[in-house]
This record gives structure tokens, C-alpha cells and sequence, in this order.
């Protein structure tokens, strides 16, 4: 029933949108018919409250977008090629600026990461999350917690910045890091303050958060 219903909204607001805000911006999406020209990869979690064109305010065709779980940037060397092929293709042919990696509050991914008993039973999740590394031993470590509404925060802005490392793998990251042609920011989103931090992790020591 609850299916029935979610996709009868999806199908009547995909109906609206055809009718009323696809012609009032007409001119945009022809545009966009014509090629893309983002300025930004956006690397975010695929959360469901994490909407990043409405929490930037940017339009369609500003944010090459990649999500997956938990914002993980899994490093080049591991076979893991859906995020490398996103990062080369948004570094190289499309030629984007800026890389943000985007973690969220109440990220399910960096709480796995601190309780890896929690998804035990999902192999693909659990195997997945190995990726993060050894998240819950550096926020230990960092920190001395490691549960906790505090800690997670930490955790999820901990695990954003890891990934901005991690991009640095990347052989097209490197090369345009080096150019000077490329900035990485790692971020964090408070769902319920609407707030966006920026972190920063000043010679490796405390990560701290400023707003956006
Ligand atoms: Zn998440």
C-alpha cells in the first residue's frame, strides 16, 4: 500500500512538473539539451534527506552529482571503479573546478562505521563500508569516543575529510591539484539547522567546522 502510494506521488509530480515548471523554464533545459557545463562534483551519500541542488541552490546542470553510501571515495588503486570513473570524467572531459564531498548529520553509513555489529547480516553493505577504513579507531583515537550524538558528528565530518585525501589518489584529482586547476572540500549537513559547514583539518589535528 505504502509503495502504491509513493509511486502514485511520483507519477503526479512528475505530471506537474510537465505541465507547469518545465515551461516556465523553457530556456533553461533547452539550454541543458545541448551539453553540460557543471562547475562542481558533488560527491554526497545517497540519503534520502540530502536533496544537494536544494541545499546549494544550484540549477540543473551546475552539480555533476555521485552518491553512494556513506560519501566514500574508495582509493584509485582498489577496483572499485564507478566513483573513479565519475571523478575522471568530472576532472578531465567536463573539466569541473571544484570536488566537495558532502557527509550529513545522522549519516546510517558512519554509524555502521562505529558499529560494524549493526550491519553484520548485509555482506554488501558490511564489505562496502570497509572502505572507510579504519574510521572508528582514528575518531577513537582523535576523539576518545566513540558513540555518542557528538562523535557521530565528528565521525561523519572525520569521514568527509578522509574521502578529500583519498580523491588525492586519483590520478586526474593529482594532475589538476597540481595545475592549480582544482580545489576539494570536504562538508557536513545538519538536516535539522539547515546549516552547511565546511571542515578543515589543519595539519592533521582537530577537525574543525565553519560555516559555508
Ligand atoms: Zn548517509
Amino acid at each position: 500500500m505504502t509503495n502504491k502510494l509513493g509511486i502514485e506521488k511520483l507519477d503526479e509530480g512528475t505530471r506537474r512538473f510537465q505541465e507547469t515548471v518545465f515551461p516556465a523554464r523553457r530556456p533553461l533545459f533547452e539550454k541543458l539539451a545541448g551539453g553540460q557545463s557543471p562547475s562542481v562534483l558533488w560527491i554526497t551519500c545517497g540519503d534520502s534527506r540530502v536533496d544537494p541542488l536544494l541545499i546549494t541552490q544550484m540549477e540543473p546542470g551546475e552539480l555533476f552529482i555521485h552518491r553512494n553510501i556513506g560519501n566514500i571515495v574508495p582509493p584509485y588503486a582498489t577496483p572499485h571503479r564507478a566513483e573513479a570513473a565519475a571523478i575522471e570524467y568530472a576532472v578531465k572531459v567536463l573539466g569541473v573546478q571544484h570536488v566537495v564531498v558532502c557527509g550529513h548529520a545522522d549519516c546510517g553509513a558512519v554509524k555502521a562505521c562505529l558499529n560494524p555489529a549493526s550491519v553484520e547480516a548485509l555482506t554488501a553493505v558490511r564489505e562496502w563500508l570497509e572502505l572507510a577504513g579504519s574510521l572508528r579507531e582514528r575518531v577513537e583515537q582523535r576523539f576518545g569516543c566513540s558513540e555518542g550524538e557528538e562523535c557521530l558528528e565528528r565521525a561523519i565530518q572525520q569521514n568527509a575529510l578522509d574521502q578529500t585525501q583519498r580523491l588525492k589518489t586519483h590520478p586526474s584529482v593529482a594532475e589538476a591539484l597540481a595545475a592549480g586547476k582544482l580545489q576539494v572540500h570536504a562538508y557536513y549537513y545538519r538536516i535539522a539547522t539547515g546549516e552547511v559547514l565546511v571542515c578543515s583539518n589543519l595539519e592533521g589535528e582537530a577537525v574543525t567546522a565553519r560555516r559555508a
